[in-house]
């Protein structure tokens, strides 16, 4: 699936520096800061630099090398966030169904708290 990129999305911006973010972590091509509204005590997210819009996107078409400072990226935060010993959620939303606010991939890490079941029924 061939998805189109709006460069003007948030994250975009983020990583453009024109909007300020609270940066937890960076790497070549990845960057993790503080979600604006946060749903548990820990809430980061983790985006590539590239312009991916969802984790489908990313999986398909970046390059190896981005896919593992990504994936390495993740594990360096839940390492920084002490998230391993009492569990964490991990959540990528995309497109209309998933609910996705922001077009660019992003993984949501979340902790600190029992989350409940992932799902609420509808
Ligand atoms: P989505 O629904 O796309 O998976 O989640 C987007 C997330 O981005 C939401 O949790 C929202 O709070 C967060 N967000 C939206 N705008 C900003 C922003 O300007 N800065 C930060 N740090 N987070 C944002």
């Amino acid at each position: 699936m061939a998805y189109s990129y709006d460069d003007e999305n948030i994250f975009a911006k983020i990583l453009r520096g024109e909007i300020p973010n609270d940066t937890v972590f960076e790497t070549e091509h990845s960057l993790a800061f503080n979600d604006i509204r946060p749903q548990a005590p820990i809430h980061v997210l983790v985006i590539p630099r590239g312009k991916y819009v969802n984790y489908d996107d990313f999986a398909a078409n970046a390059s190896d090398e981005e896919i593992l400072d990504y994936t390495r990226a993740i594990a360096k935060v839940c390492e920084m966030k002490g998230v391993e010993a009492e569990g964490f959620r991990m959540i990528s939303n995309a497109g209309h169904n998933g609910v996705q606010e922001v077009p660019h991939l992003h993984v949501h890490i979340l902790g600190g708290r029992n989350l409940g079941r992932m799902l609420t029924p509808a």
